[in-house]
Formats: C-alpha cells, structure tokens, sequence
C-alpha cells in the first residue's frame, strides 16, 4: 500500500497548492452560504482541509479499485496457515466458539494434493483439538493407508466448522451431543475452510459425508446421489492455480454404522487414487 500512500501525499500537495492559487475570497463566499456546507466550514483554512479529505478519500478508493481491477494485489492478504489458526483459536464469531472445549482447525501437510473436508469436529476431536480422532478417525487412517499408501501428515483434514456444534452446549462433557452445523454457523466460519483450500490448492478435496458434500458442491442432493462421481470445484475463491476435483463419499462414521456402505467407498476412494497417480505423471 506504499504507493497508494504516496500518491495521496502528492495529491494533496497539488490540492494545496491549487486551493492556494485561487481566490480566497471567491472560495470562501461560493463555499459559506451553501446548505450543503458542512457545519463546521467556517475559515479558507477548514474549507481546503474538508476538499482535502473528500478528493483524498474519493482518489483512494480509485487508486483501489483500478489496482485491484489490474490485480497488482487481492483485497485480500494471502496469510500462512500458522496464522490463520491463530485467527480461528481467537474466534469467537459463532456461538460454538463459546461452548467449544479446543477449536479444531486442521492437521497435515500444507502441500497435500489431498485434502479431505467433513463437516464438524465432533466430541472426540473438541477434546483433542484435532479432527478425525475417535474410531472414525483411525478407519479414515486405515483407508488412506490400505488404498491410497498416504498417511495423515501426507494429506490434509479439515472440518467445515471449526468448533463442536453441540445438541446442549451446556454440557460438552456428555457423549451423544454431537450435531450437525447449522447453516448460519457455517455461514460465519467458511472462511476459514476456503482460505485453508486457498493456501493448499491440493489437487482433490474429499468431502466426507453430506453435510460436505452440498457444501461443496453447492447442492441439496444427499451423500448417496453424490458419491461415486467426480467433479469440478466450483468457487469463488481468489487465487486458486487449478481446477480442484471433488469426489464425495460417505462419512467414516457412517461406515463404522453400516457395513454395506465400504464397497461404495472403496470405489470412491480408488477414483481418488486414479485421479492422484495421473496428476502426479
Ligand atoms: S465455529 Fe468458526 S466462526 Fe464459529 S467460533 Fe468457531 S471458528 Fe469462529
């Protein structure tokens, strides 16, 4: 922004000088009597300093937009993941940064060409302040070993929400209190999930369960009508290198419950390997 300071400063230069070449009678007489005035308009002196800030301001906001329509920077600062942790460890934007034990805002690798998303942290990972702990946890461990050879500091795991939305947030200590985020709750924390996408690009987000999937395919349509298919990424956010590829499948929770449900996911998981074994040729 040093530029843009400085051309603030040469611009008011040039209005002072300007103010000062003309008629100082002629200034103060057209300005006084206007009902546009501002009150407190009553000297040369008052007059140049309230144009001064007004041709500031109005060459300011030019001097951003042109910059920004030339993309010599994004409104927004790109930030490391470190800090934007230290963001959401702050957060308190949402009600679940209150009720919250931990925030849990991601583990892995900030180079992964895979990223997997779900939608919340649940009792486990309030405790422990990481996601995907708990029996759901080590099978999503399991199935990246066993099919795709990565491990967990290989990837990247992150949640939707960053705090523990709870059916009674008066009692974080009680088990079975887990629901799913509300849409005003993931309204206020999405930000966070795109940045961290902004800052890893990886190659293919797996979103886990439907609550990630509509999320980030941006439909109604449930788990089992998604899964078993690839798609394009489709979003707003700045910045991003590549068409990221989404491919949606069940929740490891969900598996834990139904049994039936492993031959889809294995396929799922398999249309994942093949799409990371031809980016990586
Ligand atoms: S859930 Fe997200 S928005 Fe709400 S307090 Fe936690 S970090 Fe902030």
């Amino acid at each position: 922004m040093s530029h843009l300071k400085d051309e603030l400063k040469k611009l008011s230069r040039d209005l002072r000088a300007w103010l000062k070449d003309q008629d100082e009678n002629l200034i103060y007489t057209s300005a006084v009597p206007s009902d546009n005035a501002p009150a407190n308009i009553d000297s040369v002196e008052d007059l140049m300093a309230e144009t001064e800030k007004n041709e500031a301001m109005a060459a300011a906001e030019h001097l951003f937009f042109q910059a920004a329509a030339e993309k010599k920077f994004e409104p927004q600062k790109k930030i490391s993941l470190e800090s934007l942790r230290e963001q959401v460890i702050a957060c308190r934007d949402c009600p679940l940064g209150i009720s919250r034990l931990n925030p849990v805002f991601g583990i892995g690798s900030p180079k992964a060409k895979l990223m997997f998303v779900g939608e919340g942290p649940g009792f486990q990972e309030d405790h422990q302040g990481e996601p995907f702990v708990g029996r759901s946890g080590q099978l999503l461990d399991k199935i990246m070993e066993k099919v795709l050879s990565l491990r967990r500091s290989d990837v990247y795991i992150a949640n939707i929400v960053k705090c523990h939305p709870m059916k009674n947030p008066e009692t974080p200590e009680a088990h079975s209190n887990d629901r799913p985020p509300a849409p005003d709750e993931i309204e206020k924390c999405r930000h966070y999930l795109e940045e961290q996408i902004r800052i890893i690009q990886p190659v293919c987000i797996v979103p886990l369960g439907s609550v990630a999937a509509k999320f980030l395919l941006k439909t109604n349509k449930g788990i089992s009508f998604l899964r078993g298919h690839v798609y394009d990424y489709e979003s707003d956010i700045p910045g991003l290198r590549h068409t990221i590829k989404v491919i949606p499948t069940y929740h490891p929770a969900a598996l834990l419950r139904n049994q039936n449900l492993k031959r889809d996911t294995w396929h799922d998981i398999l249309l994942v390997k093949d799409l990371l074994d031809s980016a990586s040729q």
